[in-house]
């Protein structure tokens, strides 16, 4: 019989509240989250004070690049970069990896590359492109969590956007395969009218690059899928919600029992477009940071649930991408990478405008592993993983680039002064952060919809 071990704090985050306790458990399991007057005797104890227990984060939306853009991250660098930053568990885009994760054999590749280097959990969200629709099916049953699409250009060839033509074809295999999709709602036609009218102007102004991509891109993107879903019945999740202007029309469809659930970044709750310097294109991400007025009013589509969830949308490039010495908005990469950095975003952004760490837990652990169909992760309770974030949510730091391990240290809140310090991240049981360090072996592995 495996040795039982009590993990105590006087603030462990349960969905109840947060509340003393000791989390119990066995070999990579939760026994039960329990009175620390009921821990047996003979049980190994892990006092951890007043720091917070948290369950292990898990990120639905992460761009690891690995195989064919391992210059730009990787399996390696990004579960660092997660166990850092409180997550247990990632699930891979499909797109800007090469071969795009399209069919089982780019799956495949997928998995030999990620064989070995894990740091946290993974698992694959599969692609919906341009006449694909035949391997939607295959890739199911091999064992993607869903699926991707994007309805406007994602920046690089090898992953096609789609129409609605297209969706027709493919929607009703997504519907089959009772699998979410996850959609990139922007639409070109407002994008590339605004992009026109702007040709002249001076591109190393985020204003011009904030009007290059208006409101009525993501509007029109949602009022498509969302009649798109009423017709076909699947699952629809809409990534990285920007526009508030959306909330209302999500609010309405949810109101009619339409199948829609929706993620925003840490971004998107925290910076605004008009604290953002000329030339600063480490802000540069589609859909665009927006206005402050835009920024409070998805903080309350969170707190009225229309938004469910919160996801990083790690997306880093090599820094020369960035267009740094130009300071150009047009021509640089979007993408903002945040794994190490997303909970305290998160929490010093939260705690300010009154919500506290069950919210943190609901937003960024259970929601996310929710839509990936993940049931043994998200929460501390029995039967779940032993993933647990010891946090100090009063503790202050500042970033350094050292405290960011993704693989080039490019980031927006570099400078920033955060509250919350992430001490020590343990996945299954084992550490696999503590005190900036990782030790041990590189013990995550692929969940997938076949293994569990
Ligand atoms: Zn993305």
């Amino acid at each position: 019989m495996s040795q039982l071990r009590a993990f105590l704090s006087n603030r462990v985050v349960t969905a109840e509240g947060v509340r003393p306790g000791a989390v119990l458990v066995e070999s990579e399991k939760i026994r039960g989250v329990i009175k620390a007057s009921d821990v047996p005797a003979d049980v190994v104890r892990e006092d951890f004070g007043d720091s917070v227990l948290l369950p292990g984060l898990v990120d639905s939306h992460v761009h690891i690049n690995e195989p064919g853009r391992t210059d730009w991250e990787g399996f390696d660098t990004a579960t660092r970069a997660a166990a850092a930053g409180g997550y247990t568990m990632l699930v891979d885009m499909p797109l800007n990896c090469i071969p795009a994760s399209t069919s089982v054999a780019a799956l495949e590749a997928k998995r030999r590359a990620a064989s070995g280097q894990c740091r946290v959990d993974w698992a694959a969200w599969g692609g919906v492109v341009q006449g694909n629709q035949q391997d939607i099916e295959p890739l199911a049953a091999a064992g993607v969590l869903g699926f991707k699409c994007f309805l406007v250009h994602p920046g690089i060839d090898e992953f096609t956007m789609v129409g609605e033509a297209d969706l027709r074809a493919a929607l009703p295999q997504v519907a089959r395969s009772g699998l979410p999709l996850l959609v990139h709602a922007e639409v070109p036609p407002p994008v590339d009218a605004a992009t026109e009218r702007l040709r002249d102007a001076d591109w190393t102004r985020y204003s011009t690059y904030l009007q290059s991509r208006p409101d009525e891109a993501e509007v029109e993107a949602i009022q498509l899928m969302l009649s798109l879903c009423r017709e076909y019945g699947f699952r629809l999740h809409i990534v990285h919600l920007a526009s508030a202007q959306a909330l209302e029309i999500l609010r309405c469809a949810r109101a009619d029992g339409v199948a829609v659930t929706v993620e925003t970044c840490p971004h998107y709750l925290h910076l605004s477009a008009e604290d953002i310097p000329a030339g600063a294109t480490q802000y540069k991400c589609a859909p665009p940071v927006r206005g402050r007025e835009n920024r409070d009013r998805l903080w309350e589509g969170l707190r009225d649930g229309v938004i469910d969830f919160v996801v990083t949308d790690h997306s880093p490039c090599p820094p020369q991408m960035k267009r740094p010495s130009e300071g150009d908005f047009r021509t640089a990469w979007g993408g903002i990478a945040s794994l190490s950095m997303a909970l305290p975003v998160m929490w010093t952004e939260a705690q300010r405008r009154g919500f506290g760490l069950t919210d943190i837990a609901r937003w960024m652990a259970e929601g996310p592993a929710t839509l990936a169909g993940c049931t043994r992760k998200g929460r501390l309770d029995g039967g779940y993983d032993a993933d647990v974030v010891v946090f100090d949510p009063e503790g202050e730091f500042k970033v350094t680039g050292d405290r960011l391990h993704h693989r080039h240290r490019v980031s927006p809140y570099l400078g920033e002064k955060l509250r919350g310090v992430v001490k020590c991240t343990y996945l299954r049981g084992a550490v696999v952060f503590q005190d900036g360090g990782f030790p041990g072996k590189a013990r995550g592995r692929e969940l997938s919809t076949n293994t569990g």
